[in-house]
This record gives structure tokens, sequence and C-alpha cells, in this order.
């Protein structure tokens, strides 16, 4: 079901004292805020090993939920090093950031494999957070929606209804993405459109609808207001923000 999100992805970044303390501040001062009708839900994804630890910080039955930022498409096996989705939902996780640009160029995750993870994840009852995003090329060279419709295309049209169901859309353009540049509001809204127009394509209206859409991309305690109140626009994945406490609640307190 629709619904305004934020989440922040630690990426590689932190210790686990570090993760820990930050996890404190961050529900300590969102506790603090009046929760209205536009209070978004939190989720909070930080390097694997840290999961569980951070998972016991979060109030249980509340707006904050545990995301994980990869996994594999196996349920088990030999695959040394890796960590699979059914592992992921044993210590709590909720959701599972997949497709992030930075899998996608440094670990070579193609679209095949990227829908097969998420098969996987929604077979283990996580919700994944599906990343799609231009490259400055790719948006230079006028392609940005023929380029992120094939990512939705490959990567998620052949889940079913009920699967779609719980999938989770983010927009992060990757020009965008740790470099301070920020879409305009009306770039995000243009391709935030675009999506849910596939999707009522691919499923119907209903579905297209019902889909939460996130902004990434250098959101920050600044912007995050005029983007969130576009109207496809339900809330954003973020980095950098992410892990400062003050930065983060205030994007949190960034809906009207
Ligand atoms: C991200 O990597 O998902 C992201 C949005 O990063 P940043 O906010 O730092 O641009």
């Amino acid at each position: 079901m629709r619904q305004n999100l934020v989440a922040g992805n630690w990426k590689m970044n932190l210790d686990y004292q570090a993760g820990l303390a930050l996890v404190s501040e961050i529900t300590n001062m969102v506790a603090d805020e009046a929760t209205g009708p536009q209070a978004p839900q939190v989720v909070i994804c930080p390097p694997f090993p840290f999961l569980a630890g951070v998972g016991k910080l979060l109030p249980a039955g509340g707006r904050f939920h545990l995301g994980a930022q990869n996994c594999h498409q196996q349920e088990s096996g030999p695959y040394t090093g890796e960590v699979s989705a059914r592992m992921l939902q044993s210590v709590g996780c909720e959701y599972v950031i997949l497709g992030h640009s930075e899998r996608r160029q440094y670990f070579r995750e193609d679209d095949a494999l990227l829908s097969q993870k998420v098969k996987a994840a929604l077979a283990a009852g996580l919700q994944p957070i599906f990343c799609v995003g231009e490259s400055l090329d790719t948006r230079e060279a006028d392609e940005t929606f023929d380029f992120i419709g094939g990512q939705l295309e490959n990567g998620l049209f052949h889940l079913s209804n009920e699967e779609f169901d719980r999938v989770v859309i983010a927009y992060e353009p990757i020009w965008a993405i740790g470099t301070g540049r920020t879409a305009t509001s009306q770039q995000a809204q243009d391709v935030h459109a675009f999506i849910r127009e596939r999707l009522a394509r691919a499923y119907d209206a209903q579905a297209a609808l019902n889909t939460t859409i996130l902004y990434g991309g250098s959101a920050n305690a600044q912007n995050a207001r005029e983007l969130f109140a576009q109207p496809d626009v339900d809330g954003g994945l973020i980095g950098g923000a992410s892990l400062k406490s003050r930065d983060f609640t205030e994007i949190i307190k960034s809906f009207s």
C-alpha cells in the first residue's frame, strides 16, 4: 500500500558502536515529534553486521523498520560471504534495497540477476526497495525514460500483481547520488509520473496508484520538503544525510 516513507542507506559507513549511537539519537529525536497523518514510515538500512543490534533499538510496532542493503538470490548454499533474504528476515528485516546503482556498477548486478533477487526477497517475506536511475550520459542523450522503462520491465515486470504489491521503487539518478547535485523537484516528478504510468500499463491503474515511489540522490534537510511535495514523490532513499541524526530527522519531518 502506498505510504510516505523515508529510508536511510548507511552504505559501508560507521562502525557498530557509532551505528548504535546514531540509531538511538534518531529514534529519540523522532519520538519527540508529533505524529500526523503525513508522518512517514522510516526504514533504517545499516550494514549486515549491525542489523540485529540496530533492530533491537527500533521501537517495536511503530513507524521504524529494519532494512538491508542487498541479498543473495539463492535461499542457502555454498556461497561464501553471501547473505540470503531468509537470513535477513530472521534478524528482523522487513525491507531490502536491491538494484542500487553502486551494486549495478561495482558488482556488475544486471537486470536478470536483480529480477532473481527481487523474487528471492519477496519469497522470504521482505519488501524490496528496487532502485532505478539513469547516468548523466543517458539523461543528456534524452534517453532517461527509455532507460528506466527497461530497468522496470527487466527487473520487476515478471512479478504477479500480488508480488508487485509489496515492491517499493526508488528513482535515483546516478548523477545525483553522493554528488551534492540533486534533481530538481520537477525532474523528479516527471520521472516518478513516468514510472507510475509504466506501472499502470504493466499492471493496472490501481497498482500504479498504490505503489510507493521514493526519490534518492543528494536529498537533504534543505531540499526534502520541496521534493516530497511533488504529487508522485512519496518520500526518499537517503544516503549521506542519513548518517547525521539531525539532518535525517529533519528529512523525516519534511512532509506537510
Ligand atoms: C543513495 O546512495 O541511495 C543516495 C541517495 O545517496 P546520497 O543521498 O548520498 O546521494
